[in-house]
Parts: C-alpha cells; sequence; structure tokens
C-alpha cells in the first residue's frame, strides 16, 4: 500500500535550505505527521527554552513538544531553526512579557498625559 497523496515526500526528514539565511536547517517530522524545522546539531537545556517551544526526540525519529513542567533539568531538547535564524523576525516567546510590556506602554503613555489633580479635586469629575 503505497502512499496515493503524493503531497510529502520527505516524511522520514532530512535538511533544507533556509530561504531566510541560507543556512542549513533540519526538517523533522512531528508525532502529529507534520513537519517542524529545527535547529542543526544543537540540544539545549529545556529549562532554558521557552515552554511550548521545547523538542525532544523520539526513538523513532519523530518529535514531540516536551510537556513535562517544570522541565527535568537534565533534559535537553531541540529548537526551531526560526528562534536561531538570523533572517527571521524572533517571534513572540513569551507572550504574559510581550502583554505586560504593551500594558505598561498603555501606563508610561497615560502617566506622561496627566495633568496635575487640582486641589481636592478629581479629574474630570462631573458635579452632580
Ligand atoms: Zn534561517
Amino acid at each position: 500500500m503505497g502512499d496515493s497523496s503524493g503531497s510529502v515526500r520527505r516524511l522520514g526528514g532530512g535538511q533544507l535550505i533556509c530561504r531566510h539565511c541560507g543556512l542549513l536547517q533540519d526538517q523533522v517530522q512531528t508525532l502529529s505527521h507534520e513537519l517542524v524545522l529545527l535547529e542543526p546539531d544543537m540540544r539545549v537545556l529545556a529549562h532554558e527554552v521557552p515552554a511550548g517551544r521545547r523538542w525532544i526526540e523520539l526513538v523513532d525519529g519523530r518529535v514531540t513538544v516536551y510537556g513535562v513542567c517544570p522541565p527535568d533539568p537534565f533534559q535537553r531538547c531541540r529548537i526551531e531553526h526560526a528562534l536561531a535564524c538570523p533572517g527571521q523576525q524572533l517571534p513572540d516567546l513569551w507572550p504574559w512579557l510581550t502583554s505586560l510590556r504593551q500594558e505598561n506602554a498603555r501606563k508610561a503613555e497615560r502617566e506622561s498625559q496627566r495633568l496635575p489633580l487640582p486641589p481636592g479635586g478629581e479629574p474630570l469629575a462631573d458635579a452632580g
């Protein structure tokens, strides 16, 4: 029984040249039969990588996101080439920090526009 779809030729993986930087990246199949592009020859301590971006290798060569939290201190994982690619913008690795920075930007903007309060009064308070 062959694969009749013919849409995916390199299920076993391999290396591809990144179209953004020209460096090699490993194309690896995930547990959910998708392909992910990983940084070659690099195994990083999992706790140094944001959760959800820790790819661990299975015995059959596929990879899956490491779900142990907190991570084992000695567990190593692979990372997507996109995180190391000099030709791509770094994705939002820490969404809660991005939210905090955006909120602080709004807060700083409000602070810079705040006029001094009149004595004993609140700004824009409707007397009524
Ligand atoms: Zn690249």
